[in-house]
């Protein structure tokens, strides 16, 4: 039960992968990453067990300067490679990562989601099929539909979002788990534990609860619900990498 997410010049399934590897502590049962080359052209790859397994599976000549990454706990659906995160709306279009618990998905299932088709068996998948829903039904831009599922959501999260039709940008949420975002020359970081990315940068800015964050390679944007901007310092990790 850990997320990462890099945004910048480098191969970002190597710093994804190793980043999950860091998290490995945590504990899981399955692991995945979604890198986005350009627009339209993303790639994802899941897999059940351990990390060394997702490694086997993820294709090398892959090259793509964002994506995101997670290892499960399962809590809603057993582990399997169809209930590993990232996952996406029907559209593929919309790519999520996701900790914690959407205690009321159900209602949300049931109120706007009954015509979509349910890919996996996940509280979780609820969340991308409705900011997908909110973009498609009330013609909303990427971050105003994130913004508004965000706040139908009850329980626990740290949520890493992308757009495909957007590779510049990675959008981040959380509420009552942890979510790090971590700043660089050129890029930037997202992270459940500041291990993770240590090999990458040591200045962090934490999120908290009810914040979102627009993460490109060049600046993180942090505001609440309402559109308030947060202006927070980062800190610096004393961790040796
Ligand atoms: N509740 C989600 C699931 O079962 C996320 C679990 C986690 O935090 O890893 O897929």
């Amino acid at each position: 039960c850990g997320i990462v997410g890099y945004i910048g010049a480098k191969d970002s399934k190597e710093i994804l992968l190793n980043g999950l590897e860091k998290l490995e502590y945590r504990g899981y049962d399955s692991a995945g990453i979604y890198v986005l080359k350009k627009a339209e052209e993303g790639y994802l790859f899941k897999e059940k067990g351990r990390m060394a397994a997702l490694r086997e599976k993820v294709d090398d000549s892959v090259k793509a300067t964002a994506g995101i990454g997670h290892t499960r706990w399962a809590t809603h659906g057993a582990p399997s490679v169809r209930n590993a995160h990232p996952h996406q709306s029907v559209s593929e279009r919309f790519t999520i990562v996701h900790n914690g618990v959407i205690e009321n998905y159900q209602e949300i299932k049931d109120a706007y989601l009954s015509d979509v088709e349910q890919k996996s068996d996940t509280d979780t998948e609820i969340i991308v099929q409705l900011i997908s829903w909110f973009v498609e039904s009330e013609d909303l831009e990427t971050i105003d539909a994130f913004k508004k599922a965000i706040v139908a959501l009850e329980g626990s999260y740290a949520i890493a979002l992308m757009d495909n039709q957007n590779p510049d940008v990675i959008y981040a949420a959380k509420n009552k788990s942890p979510l790090l975002l971590g700043k660089g020359d050129g890029f930037n970081v997202i992270c459940s534990d500041a291990m993770a990315m240590i090999k990458e940068t040591n200045q962090f800015v934490e999120l908290m609860d009810k914040e979102i964050a627009t993460v490109t390679r060049e600046s993180l944007i942090i505001e609440d619900f309402t559109g308030e901007k947060i202006k927070r310092a980062p800190y610096t990790a004393e961790i040796d990498s």
